[in-house]
């Protein structure tokens, strides 16, 4: 099946064309500066990239403008727009009305929205998205994938925050979890690449990128996980806080004279190894100036790695053991000494580093000892893929 992923924001687009049989990536692309103008970039696998200004005062001009590119004579991978199956939607939050992808319906919409409290940057960006593709594409169906569905399996001791119990019942506040996708297909990937049964395994997923997240999965099943409430919670990121003490908070906003949301604005965008280091939030621009010798460059690497060491000591503990280990995104994938620095000291629950594996950069790799008790390992995370196959999943029962 030809899958359309769509990954809505409030001003922008992120689309990709996949075959959910050969998992072949067909075409992805960027919409921008949607409702203030509009621009595309759009790129059919193995050629050139094509980009123009395009005028997309909503998302249903964007997405026929996505489509107007994937049948073009020069730019286009498809003959005809038909021959896309289905669409699958990112969306955000799925509160604890979703455990997994669903086919959209109304009553499916009507639980999207009320999840908009809890997710209001976002979720009703992805919901436009689907609007715009019902609009622009009708009797395609649109299938919607959580990244909070794959951590409702949680038991109540770990999603319940220690608040009086009735914000839970008249609000619902409570751990939900993000990355719930990119957790769910690493594991996957790493029980295959482990020869074993993922319903056998206790695995660690660090989902390190801009935002990250560590992830216990016992037996194929979410039971513990940093992010919180909100995306704000556990790991320090590239600008996010991550946990702190919120007694903080009154002592800095009343000697800064700062509001809550001026506050929060400082957790959000502010903090994080940006805030520590003062020089960035992306890690490449750390470790070179670490490299050369800036101290608070070095502290903001040495704050980050320490925290995910805990995280993985605390998920083990969670799971009362330990299989593997898996890294992911940006910074999972790529930077061998950050993942070195992370596991450094932890061979005391059987997590033994080879520095020569370690090397690899960007694909799946076991980088722990042949004599390791428990693995190490790299997978690159495709959250797209995982929304397609969803997608199709849900699809082809349609059609039976
Ligand atoms: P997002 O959370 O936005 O999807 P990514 O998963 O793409 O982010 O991760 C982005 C982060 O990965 C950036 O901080 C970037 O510096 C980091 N990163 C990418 N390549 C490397 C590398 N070789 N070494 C260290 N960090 C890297």
């Amino acid at each position: 099946m030809k899958i359309l992923v769509i990954n809505a924001g409030s001003s922008s687009l992120k689309y990709q064309l996949l075959d959910s049989e050969t998992h072949d990536l067909l075409a992805k692309g960027l919409c921008e500066r949607i409702g203030i103008g509009g621009h595309i970039k759009h790129t059919p696998t193995g050629r050139e990239a094509y980009s123009a200004d395009i005028n997309m005062p909503t998302h249903a001009e964007a997405i026929q403008t996505v489509l107007d590119l994937l049948v073009h004579p020069e730019h286009g991978v498809l003959n005809n727009v038909s021959e896309i199956d289905a669409v699958g939607h990112r969306v955000v939050h799925g509160g604890e009305e979703f455990a997994n992808s669903v086919l959209i319906d109304d009553d499916v919409m009507k639980a999207m929205e009320r999840c908009i409290p809890l997710a209001p940057l976002h979720n009703p960006a992805n919901i436009t998205g689907i609007n715009a593709c019902a609009a622009v594409m009708p009797g395609v169906p649109n299938v919607a994938v959580f990244d909070t569905a794959f951590h409702q399996t949680l038991p109540p001791k770990a999603f319940i925050f220690a608040l009086p119990y009735e914000y839970y019942e008249k609000y619902k506040v409570r751990r939900y979890g993000f990355h719930g996708t990119s957790h769910r297909y690493v594991a996957e990937r790493a029980a295959a690449l482990m020869g074993r049964p993922l319903e056998e395994l206790r695995l660690v997923t660090c989902h390190l990128g801009n935002g990250s997240s560590v992830c216990a999965i016992k037996n194929g099943k979410s039971i513990e996980t940093s992010m919180g409430f909100t995306p704000l919670d556990g790991l320090p990121m590239g600008t996010r806080s991550g946990a702190v003490d919120s007694g903080i908070l009154e002592f800095i906003m009343n000697r800064e004279h700062l509001n809550i949301s001026e506050m929060l604005t400082i957790l959000n965008k502010k903090s994080g190894v940006l805030g520590i280091s003062g020089v960035s939030s992306d890690f490449r621009d750390l470790d070179e100036a670490a490299a050369q010798g800036n101290e608070r460059a070095k502290l903001a690497i040495d704050v980050f790695t320490y925290k995910v060491t805990k995280r993985i000591g605390s998920a083990a503990a969670a799971m009362g053991g330990l299989d593997g280990v898996i890294f992911t995104a940006g910074v999972g994938e790529n930077s061998a000494e950050l993942r070195a620095q992370i596991v450094d000291g932890l061979e005391f629950i059987g997590l033994k580093l080879d520095p020569e594996k370690n090397k690899t950069r960007g694909k799946e790799a076991i980088i722990s000892t042949d004599d390791s008790p428990n693995k190490i390992l790299v997978i690159p995370t495709n959250e797209e893929l995982v929304i397609a196959m969803d997608t199709a999943e849900i699809v082809s029962k349609l059609k039976k």
